[in-house]
């Protein structure tokens, strides 16, 4: 465990210590009744037709690429087809249009035009194999090999798993007769990897809506998913992660210019040293961290469900915030959570090593929280540097989402599936990359991002990495879920 870890853990247990004594009561009082697990009706699924299908998929290499011309555009057209071919009940009842090269938009309408439509989104495209790693794979990356109780490939967690089994709920629905009375939209992006925006097949799609005057009671996309917490005698609960919110993304620019000349008549300080100045400023001044009602819901939600010492701290949660977000801060993998995060992650100086820069520049990469913009951050690096003669890029940058609300129907219905079982504990999350998901933000306010898989926190780790696979005993769970999802929506 590092220092800084150690620290913040002492400083969270002292207080809790502190301020535990006066609220046993309340702590005891939040035990939820004790619950009987109910059993929701059994539904359906052709789990050897999603494995294959699964598998067909990943053996297509669908890879984006921000120049279009780089794209082998045939690979989308045989993923199409793929999908035509195995799912045909799907495109009887929906239209389908291409939309922005190779974006799907596929509609279905239902028997009552009063309701707003739902929709659910995926995107077509995976990541490249990179290069150099491809002999570490134990299975070919686009093989879709079944083996060792796993799907193997790329795609197979990012996201072909999820778009395969929303084809095989509303496939396996559509056999059973289901009519829907609100219509259905399942939306394709196909160059989600590459971020691209405004220009992304998404965005069109998002805009395609708006020009019709669509609007979304609610959108479902990647992000969440299940895992499982145990705690030996604190907590034993599966958290069923829901994402309602996604930070932003801003890479700036910080250019310091310089004298230049050879190495050996070197100023005391030249343009990189300078620098050097400019990166501490930055790293010891972070953005302020914050306790916010999304986080309370984060320790309230699960915490309600453990054992008394972990129920003490959620009564006491009001209390406690101040240490919590400080100790939070202190962690790297939690600060995420609490603030705006702040990382320099290239230098440039001169061109050889003989040269004196004449110019320093360093990208330092922001995630922002919700709330805070582009404009904060220039704001932010404006105030805390010292030099001012600092020259600023906006390099890239995507703004947070908004936070969807979880007082909703969608919202409601994942807790009313998930609540079935009293061990499923419903947590609405801040998610930190990015999806297709926030560029539909202009026609729902109803975002979810939640992949409904069972994958441990290492497997979900390997998202985009070497050995990229999904557990098959997980998958049978991803089609019930979408089909109760996707039929309680739209009766
Ligand atoms: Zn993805």
């Amino acid at each position: 465990m590092k220092k800084t870890t150690k620290t913040a853990l002492a400083v969270c247990g002292g207080a809790a210590a502190a301020g535990l004594g006066v609220n046993i009561a309340k702590a005891v009082r939040l035990k939820p009744a004790k619950q009987e697990k109910k059993e929701l009706p059994p539904e359906k699924v052709d789990l050897e037709r999603y494995k294959r299908n699964l598998s067909d998929a990943i053996r297509i290499p669908t890879v984006s690429d921000r120049d279009r011309d780089k794209v082998d555009w045939a690979q989308f057209e045989k993923f199409h087809a793929l999908l035509e071919e195995r799912y045909p009940l799907f495109h009887k009842a929906f239209s389908k249009e291409v939309i922005s090269d190779a974006s799907l938009l596929y509609y279905m309408p239902g028997s009552d035009p009063s309701l707003d439509p739902i929709a659910m989104i995926a995107h077509q495209d995976v990541v490249p194999v990179t290069p150099g790693t491809e002999q570490d794979w134990k299975y070919e990356p686009f093989g879709g090999v079944e083996a060792e109780g796993c799907i193997w490939g790329r795609g197979s967690i990012d996201m072909k798993n999820h778009l395969i089994a929303v084809m095989e709920s509303v496939e396996t629905l559509l056999e059973e007769g289901w009519r829907p009375a609100r219509d259905v939209y399942v939306l394709l992006g196909h160059n989600e990897e590459n971020m691209m925006h405004r220009e992304s097949g998404a965005a069109y799609i998002s805009r395609e809506l708006e020009r019709r005057g669509v609007h979304l009671e609610a959108l479902m996309d990647e992000g969440g998913a299940v895992l499982e917490a145990h705690v030996k005698g604190l907590l034993d609960v599966n958290v069923i992660g829901v994402g309602i919110a996604e930070k932003g993304q801003a890479d700036i620019e910080i250019t310091l210019a310089g004298k230049g000349g050879h190495s050996s008549q070197p100023p005391v300080h030249n343009a990189l040293g300078r620098m050097a100045d400019v990166i501490k400023d930055l790293e010891d001044h972070q953005f302020k961290s914050e306790f916010t009602p999304l986080l309370g819901e984060l320790f309230m939600r699960p915490a309600a469900k453990g054992t008394l010492p972990v129920r003490m701290v959620a009564a006491n949660l009001k209390a406690l915030k101040p240490a919590l977000t400080l100790a939070l801060s202190k962690i790297p993998l939690a600060a995420g959570i609490v603030r705006t995060t702040t990382a320099v992650t290239m230098a440039k100086g001169s061109p050889a090593p003989n040269v004196l820069p004449q110019k320093a520049s360093i990208n330092v990469n922001f995630r922002m929280m919700p709330g805070t913009s582009t404009k904060d951050v220039i704001d932010h690096i404006r105030k805390v540097v010292r030099n001012k003669d600092i020259e600023l890029r906006v390099v890239k940058t995507k703004e947070p989402s908004k936070v969807s609300p979880i007082d909703t129907p969608a919202f409601r219905k994942i807790e009313e599936i998930y609540g079935a079982d009293p061990k499923n504990v419903v947590i609405p999350y801040l998610v930190f990359g990015g999806t297709d998901s926030y560029l539909y933000e202009p026609v729902c306010e109803n975002i979810y991002r939640y992949s409904p898989f069972r994958l441990s926190v290492a497997l979900l780790a390997n998202t985009h990495g070497t050995n990229e696979r999904i557990p098959v005993d997980c998958m049978e769970d991803a089609v019930v879920f979408f089909k109760r999802y996707i039929r309680g929506m739209t009766i």
